[in-house]
């Protein structure tokens, strides 16, 4: 794919681009609150945070997670709930689900302890390649590669690489190990990751700064604007969605809990579905509830409509206020349903669209102002 004698041009680069790199690292690297750190428990939460999360989004999560949970022992012990709370706002629970199984595995398993294998690591929940790398490499200084979204871009610009990132995956691990410093190896991993984040950023990278400039090729030819190429995209698919707001006599609130496996397991969120071809918001609220809980409810004034954007596709919420008129509510598509006041939603976990939900229903609570568009 790369031409022989570019390759042989940047192996026989390799020790300069290395010790670049360092002492750029050394003056330039960020300061981050587990740079210091030795503790796989610790790097490891920062690691997954990080895995779909800004820098700067993280930080505070990060301190939050650790004042809940400071260890492998007290968030294997602890409810999935719990965590899923302490994680509401971040997004792709998953990974909060994953934490929590992982932490069983390494009480059950490991003795409490984190495995310093790399094929030991990479068998826990929600552990990929690089992730490890990054957790084996600084915690214990292991010359483990690493391939994540700031490297890629920064390794397919250093070759000028002539296809999208994901066709060449092989190539990018291969040169990531290459690149490697087997005596550095942690502080070689973290200035990579800066220098994704920092100079070589997706827009207008600032190549007079850096480290890399002297061997790179797409600075050398002018096309880091072009690279890393992108794969043609479908604009994402958009689903409309009637919620509903159910209350009883007594004034509270249905919500159901999300069955454990699929998009935001565990979560608790308002009744209602995908409204089909033709069918009005009223309808597809009244069908959906009849099908996922086997009540009846009177379909109310329009609450809120609330848009929100998923990796794979979008949702428009269009969120009605309800009256509960007969049945009791089952969980026939949920793990369970629950009536809760106002007051107590704040306590259960939801997605980021449903907690918009929540504030609507409080500030409709408390008189104030009306949500609707
Ligand atoms: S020279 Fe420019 S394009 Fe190349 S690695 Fe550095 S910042 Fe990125």
């Amino acid at each position: 794919m790369l031409p022989t004698a570019q390759t042989q041009q940047l192996a026989a680069a390799i020790p300069t681009l290395q010790s670049r790199l360092l002492a750029w690292y050394g003056q330039q690297g960020r300061e981050l609150p587990w740079r210091g750190d030795r503790d796989p428990y610790r790097i490891w939460i920062s690691e997954v945070i990080l895995q779909q999360t800004q820098v700067k989004t993280a930080l505070p999560y990060y301190e939050r997670f650790l004042a809940h949970f400071p260890n492998i022992a007290t968030l294997a012990s602890a409810d999935l709930q719990q965590v899923l709370k302490v994680w509401q706002g971040l997004g792709y629970y998953a990974r909060a689900r994953h934490l929590h199984k992982a932490a069983q595995q390494l009480v059950e398993q490991h003795g409490g302890h984190f495995p310093t294998e790399l094929a030991a690591v990479m068998a826990l929940p929600g552990i990929g390649r690089t992730t490890a790398g990054g957790i084996l490499s600084a915690a214990f200084d292991q010359p483990v590669a690493i391939l994540d979204g700031n490297v890629k871009r920064v390794l397919s610009r250093l070759l000028a690489l002539p296809v999208p990132p994901a066709k060449a995956t092989k190539l990018l691990w291969q040169w990531s190990e290459r690149l490697l410093s087997s005596a550095q190896p942690r502080d070689f991993n973290q200035a990579l990751m800066d220098l994704g984040a920092t100079v070589c950023t997706p827009r207008q990278p600032q190549c007079s700064a850096c480290p890399w400039a002297i061997a790179c090729q797409a600075h050398h030819h002018n096309l880091q604007a072009q690279i890393p190429m992108r794969e043609a995209t479908a604009p994402l698919p958009h689903k409309r969605i009637g919620v509903a707001v159910i209350r009883n006599t007594a004034g509270q609130v249905l919500i159901d809990r999300r069955r454990e496996e699929g998009l935001l397991g565990g979560l608790w969120e308002f009744p209602g579905g995908k409204i089909e071809a033709g069918e009005t918001i009223a309808d597809c609220i009244r069908r959906e509830i009849r099908e996922e809980l086997a009540i009846e409810i009177e379909v109310g004034a329009h609450l809120i409509t609330v848009e929100h954007a998923y990796s794979h596709f979008r949702l428009t919420l269009y969120v009605h206020e309800c009256r509960h008129r007969s049945g009791e509510a089952q969980p026939l598509e949920s793990q369970e349903v629950r009536w809760v006041s106002v007051e107590e939603l704040d306590q259960f976990p939801f997605p980021q669209a449903n907690v918009q939900i929540v504030a609507a229903i409080q500030a409709r609570e408390a008189g104030g102002p009306d949500q609707s568009p």
